[in-house]
C-alpha cells in the first residue's frame, strides 16, 4: 500500500467538522441568538502559547464564533489571575474559556484550574469534568483525546476488542485517552505506559492501535510496531531546520518515515491530531452555549 493511502488526514476531518459546527452557529444566529463566545487567557510571553492562542482565535472566527483574548503580563500575581477567572466565571456573554498553560512558575496551576467554573471549562481540565468523564456522563471532554477518538471513528477504525497501547500518562492526553477508549462504546482493551514501564518495545508490539504522547521527537521506531497496527502521533516538536523557509520543521513523537512502512494507518505531524484538538475546543464551546 502507498504511504499516502495509509495517512489519516486530520486536517480534512477537522475541516469537515468545522463546517458542521459553522452550520450550527449559523442556525443559532438565524434564530436571533448570539454566537458562542470563547475567551482565552494567556499569561506571559511563551512563544508556543501565543501561537496556540492565535490559532484558536482564528479557528473561532472561521466558524462564526466570537473570540476574545485576555493577555496578562508575566508578572501577574496569582490573586490578579484568580480575580479575572472570577469575572469570566460569572460573565453572561462568555460561554466558555481556556487558560493557556503553562502558567508562570509563581502561579499555582492546580489552584487556578480548580477555580474554573466547570460549566465554562471547555478544555475539560477541572476535577468536575474529569470525574464526569471517568463516570461516562455528559461533560466537556479534554480536546486532544476527544479529537483522537473522533479521528478513529471518522476514519472507520474499529476500537471494540482491540488492544490499544498508550505511551504517556499526562493529565491532558495519556490518562484521558486511556479512560475514553476503555469505556463502554469504545470498548478497547487499554495498556498505559510511562517512563517506568519495563520492556516497552515488547508491549508496543502487541498493540493494534498505538497512541504516542510521550513528548520525545521520533521516539517510536518501526521495530516497536506490529505490522498492520494503527499509529496515532500526538507529539509536536519544533525542530530547528535552516533548509526550510521558516527555519524550523514540526516533528512528532513517531519516526514517521520508518513507522509508516509497517503501520496500516498513521497520523502525520503536522496535519494529524493537532487540527482535531482545535476543532474539539470549538465543539465544546458550541455545547457550552447550547447548555446555557
Ligand atoms: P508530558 O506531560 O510531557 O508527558 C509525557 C509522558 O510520557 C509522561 O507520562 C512520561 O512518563 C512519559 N514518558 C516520557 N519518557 C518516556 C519513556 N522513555 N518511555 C515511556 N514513557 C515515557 O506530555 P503531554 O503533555 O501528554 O504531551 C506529549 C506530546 O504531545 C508533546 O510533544 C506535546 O507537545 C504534544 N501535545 C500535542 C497536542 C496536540 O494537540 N497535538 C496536545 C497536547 C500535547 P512519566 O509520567 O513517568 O514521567
Amino acid at each position: 500500500m502507498n504511504i499516502e493511502d495509509k495517512i489519516i488526514d486530520g486536517k480534512a476531518i477537522a475541516d469537515a467538522m468545522k463546517k458542521e459546527i459553522a452550520a450550527e452557529v449559523a442556525g443559532m444566529l438565524d434564530k436571533g441568538m448570539d454566537a458562542p463566545h470563547l475567551a482565552a487567557v494567556i499569561v506571559g510571553e511563551d512563544g508556543a502559547s501565543k501561537t496556540y492562542v492565535a490559532s484558536k482565535e482564528k479557528a473561532c472566527q472561521s466558524v462564526g464564533m466570537t473570540s476574545s483574548v485576555y493577555r496578562l503580563p508575566e508578572n501577574t500575581s496569582e490573586e490578579e489571575l484568580l480575580k479575572l477567572i472570577d469575572f469570566l466565571n460569572n460573565d453572561e456573554e462568555i460561554d466558555g474559556y481556556i487558560i493557556q498553560l503553562p502558567l508562570p512558575k509563581h502561579i499555582n496551576e492546580t489552584k487556578v484550574i480548580h477555580s474554573i467554573n466547570p460549566k465554562k471549562d471547555v478544555d475539560g481540565f477541572t476535577p468536575h469534568n474529569i470525574g464526569l468523564m471517568q463516570l461516562g456522563e455528559p461533560c466537556f471532554l479534554p480536546a486532544t483525546p476527544a479529537g483522537i477518538v473522533e479521528l478513529l471513528k471518522r476514519s472507520g477504525i474499529e476500537t471494540a476488542g482491540k488492544h490499544v497501547v498508550v505511551l504517556g500518562r499526562s493529565n491532558i492526553v495519556g490518562t484521558p485517552i486511556s479512560v475514553m477508549l476503555s469505556r463502554k462504546g469504545a470498548d478497547a482493551t487499554v495498556t498505559i505506559c510511562h517512563s517506568k514501564t519495563e520492556n516497552l518495545p515488547e508491549i508496543t508490539r502487541q498493540a493494534d492501535i498505538l497512541v504516542v504522547a510521550i513528548g520525545k521527537p521520533k521516539f517510536l521506531k518501526a521495530d516497536m510496531v506490529k505490522p498492520g497496527a494503527v499509529v496515532i502521533d500526538v507529539g509536536i516538536h519544533r525542530i530547528e531546520d535552516n533548509t526550510t523557509e521558516k527555519g524550523y520543521r514540526i516533528e512528532g513523537d513517531v519516526d514517521f518515515d520508518e513507522v509508516a512502512k509497517v503501520a496500516s494507518k498513521i497520523t502525520p505531524v503536522p496535519g494529524g491530531v493537532g487540527p482535531m484538538t482545535i476543532v474539539e475546543l470549538l465543539y465544546n464551546t458550541l455545547q457550552a452555549k447550547k447548555r446555557r
